[in-house]
């Protein structure tokens, strides 16, 4: 064992349909465990981690909810890291609202998590989950209760220019009930731009850069002179880009038709816009975008879904263009689709070539698959894949607060 253990942070990220956890050193970014429990609430959830180079994989069980899946990490994965346990000086949470009373990274406290259940309604898929792993380690690890720290989504957001973040209704909806844009994945866009910056050897404050991530979730964000001046998630999570199972932008009149002309009570439309729409509603196949790539070229629902997620994605970043002052330094690619599936990233480019993006096949076909690199011609703008680690920054940012205190 590292004799030089120590100031470890434990971090989960309880998302819609997985959770990911690690444990790490913040400081020199080493990783001693890493996992993923993957499909919740499906006829088969699993999970898979790293502890010190050696991979693991079990399956837990059928439909398991976010509940028992935690406490399978903390039954079956932490006890074989005592040592590790030890070392540990606080625990990250990624929480994906913060709604209209939290703006950046805080401690948690009774008063916090009251903020994190007010905000359900704007992350109703999202912030329940969190709330769910927040609990369960404050109760589990008493000595470390006060050491939990929440990360929100969408801290990265607060400097929005309102022309951004406003929405064309009455203004009092925003004045006295906080609607609107608030954005979400705010810890991956900040995280790959930082990385931008440094590959780029450019101060971040005059970054301009098209951020794309791309996963269950998807969001774009348009960084301009290192703030972000626009991002496609709204009000919730469920705005813009098509997504795995949610159907990004709509009118909202097809809701109304949904409720009036087909008898669809507001919770079932909930349902279908968050759980059965975007991929999976598309296809009536999967959500799954290793489904999508592997029958593009011979299912038509495939290809259907596929050519709408890049539609959606390639209108995206031009109109994001015309917010960058006249200079783009860079576009990103993130998040599991972002980062390993060049189909999207070849589809999507092709759409821009007028705008001056021009894809290096090879590149983003052989070389790039699962890493960080450029994947653009010499004469193009610069498109980069840039790998997230969102546990890597929650980590760092809950290391700052609790070493503040
Ligand atoms: P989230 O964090 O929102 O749950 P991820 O960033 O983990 O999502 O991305 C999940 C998506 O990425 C899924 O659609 C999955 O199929 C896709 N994905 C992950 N790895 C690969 C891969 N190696 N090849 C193709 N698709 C992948």
């Amino acid at each position: 064992m590292d004799k030089k253990l120590k100031n470890l942070i434990f971090v989960l990220n309880c998302g819609s349909s997985s959770i990911k956890f690690a444990i790490l050193n913040p400081n020199n970014e080493k990783k001693y465990l890493s996992g993923v429990v993957e499909c919740l609430f499906l006829s088969e959830t699993y999970i898979t981690w790293q502890f010190l180079g050696i991979k693991y994989k079990k399956k837990i069980g059928s439909n398991i909810n976010h509940q028992e899946a935690v406490n399978f990490i903390i039954d079956q994965v932490l006890p074989q890291e005592k040592d590790i346990f030890k070392n540990l000086i606080g625990i990250g949470h990624r929480v994906v609202h913060g709604g209209t009373k939290i703006k950046k990274t805080t401690l948690i406290d009774n008063n916090i998590i009251q903020y994190i259940e007010d905000a359900v309604s704007f992350a109703p898929l999202h912030n329940p989950a969190n709330l769910i792993g927040i609990k369960i380690m404050i109760e589990k690890y008493p000595s470390l209760a006060k050491k939990n720290v929440a990360v929100f989504d969408t801290s990265f957001y607060q400097d929005m220019p309102e022309t951004s973040f406003l929405y064309a209704i009455p203004y009092n909806f925003y004045k006295e009930h906080g609607i609107r844009r608030y954005g979400a994945h705010g810890t991956s866009h900040n995280y790959v731009a930082h990385k931008t910056s440094i590959i780029l050897n450019k101060k971040f404050s005059s970054l301009n850069i098209i951020t794309c991530h791309l996963g269950n979730g998807a969001s774009v964000s348009a960084i301009c002179n290192g703030i972000c001046v626009d991002t496609s998630m709204g009000l919730t999570p469920l705005e813009g880009l098509v997504m795995g199972t949610r159907s990004g932008d709509l009118d909202p009149s097809i809701i109304f038709f949904m409720n009036k002309q087909l008898n669809l009570n507001i919770d079932e439309i909930e349902m279908i816009l968050n759980k059965k729409s975007g991929l999976l509603g598309l296809s009536g196949i999967s959500s799954d975008f290793r489904y999508f790539e592997k029958n593009y070229n011979h299912k038509k629902h495939a290809k259907r879904s596929v050519d709408i997620f890049c539609h959606r994605l390639s209108k995206y970043i031009s109109a994001y263009m015309s917010l960058m002052e006249n200079r783009l330094d860079a576009l990103i690619f993130t998040g599991g689709i972002g980062e390993n599936v060049p189909l999207i990233r070849e589809l999507t480019l092709s759409r821009l070539s007028l705008l001056g993006f021009n894809i290096d096949h090879e590149l983003n076909l052989y070389t790039i698959r699962g890493k960080s690199g450029l994947i653009s011609k010499s004469t193009s703008r610069s498109v980069f894949v840039i790998a997230t680690d969102e546990e890597l920054a929650i980590a760092q940012e809950t290391s700052n607060i609790i070493s503040r205190k």
